[in-house]
């Protein structure tokens, strides 16, 4: 068995009349994060730490921006993707843990459904799925409040000897 350790990153902004997505849990908030797919910025940097444990590129080169395919993408079903694709390299996922900067809404109160909806999405225990919050402290982008970002890491085993 051999052990493999990924890092994604992932910042999205903030804009009116979208949807708030974040870890494929729909969350009330007065607008909405911008992007090409739902712009679920915490699913989009755990792709990321998967995909780089994984030695299989990014998000952007499975997924790109400029496929009409992945516009309002559900980012949980860019997931699984992945996961089927991991399945198929004889890769378990052991255990992902993710923090989310952002300085409004409150995550608190969403971190048990986000963390069930990743793992059943990861197939493991919502045990092994961290999800950590932060704010930046008024300082930067997301202390503005222009938009959020999310770092996640990944470890995978490989099956078998
Ligand atoms: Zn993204």
């Amino acid at each position: 068995m051999t052990s493999l350790a990924g890092i994604g990153y992932d910042s999205h902004r903030f804009a009116a009349g979208r949807r708030l997505v974040i870890g494929g849990v729909e969350i009330e908030h007065d607008r909405g994060l911008d992007g090409h797919s739902d712009a679920d910025v915490l699913t989009h940097a755990l792709i990321d730490a998967l995909l780089g444990a994984a030695g299989m590129g990014d998000i952007g080169e499975h997924f790109p921006d400029t496929d009409e395919r992945w516009r309002d993408a559900d980012s949980i079903e860019l997931l699984a993707a992945v996961c089927e694709e991991l399945d198929r390299a004889g890769l378990d996922v052991v255990n992902v843990d993710c923090t989310v900067i952002v300085e409004a809404p409150k995550l608190a109160p969403h971190r048990t459904a986000i963390r069930e909806r990743l793992a059943g999405t990861l197939g493991i225990a919502p045990a092994r799925v961290g999800v950590k919050a932060t704010t930046g402290e008024g300082m930067g982008f997301v202390g503005r409040g222009e938009g959020v970002a999310a770092l996640a890491v990944a470890s995978l085993a490989t099956r078998g000897s």
